[in-house]
């Protein structure tokens, strides 16, 4: 059986998407596409978003990752421009957009908005309470490598409805299949059935 990597930077993982660095050439399989709030260049935006704009192509899957994050020192207000284009791209080329968010969850429910196209929050690792309104405004969540020991993110996964996750391996090196085998496990769901599952989920924000 093959698992699907939803959000991964290695350039062997092939069933999944692979997440582009910035201003590098598209791969042969399934990518994502977008500017990632910490390599946001001020002096060069232009030509970041003209990087953006003409890369794509039919093994782009998503646009991002692209959206907010408190730590990073590019001011807030020009990280919210930069997501917002990106959001309007993605509507343009009828893309899902996989989210980046650090301690701005609030401002990027406010984003939703202005997105025709289906939202998920890669690598989510937070409370519940913020789970629950991210799901109640439609968000999809995709977990990493936490969700192997993490208690409370076990618990979040408990009450996330199966047609709104994905599995992620992200920068971790690990296999992902542990990750299917732990949420297959709290899910109560067999290995093949979840896998199913992901699978339908990737058709529906696909269609989104
Ligand atoms: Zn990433």
């Amino acid at each position: 059986m093959e698992f699907f990597d939803f959000h991964h930077h290695k350039k062997n993982i092939t069933n999944g998407i692979y997440n582009l660095d910035i201003e590098t050439a598209p791969t042969d399989f399934t990518y994502s596409i977008g500017i990632h709030p910490k390599d946001i260049n001020v002096d060069d935006l232009e030509s970041q978003f003209d990087w953006f704009h003409s890369n794509m192509n039919e093994n782009c899957f998503a646009i991002g990752e692209c959206g907010l994050d408190s730590l990073v020192q590019t001011d807030q207000s020009i990280q919210e421009k930069v997501f917002l284009k990106q959001i309007k791209f993605a509507n343009d080329v009828k893309k899902p957009i996989i989210i980046h968010c650090v301690r701005k969850f609030y401002e990027v429910i406010s984003f939703k908005k202005y997105a025709e196209r289906p939202l998920i929050i890669h690598g989510f690792n937070k409370k519940q309470n913020i789970a629950e309104d991210l799901l109640k405004n439609n968000f999809y969540l995709s977990f990493g490598k936490a969700v192997l020991y993490n208690l409370s993110l076990q618990n979040i996964l408990k009450i996330t409805p199966l047609n709104r996750i994905f599995l992620e391996s992200d920068n971790d090196d690990f296999d992902i299949k542990t990750l299917y085998q732990k949420v297959s496990e709290i899910k109560g769901i067999s290995l093949e059935n979840l896998n199913k599952q992901i699978s339908e989920n990737l058709e529906t924000i696909k269609n989104g």
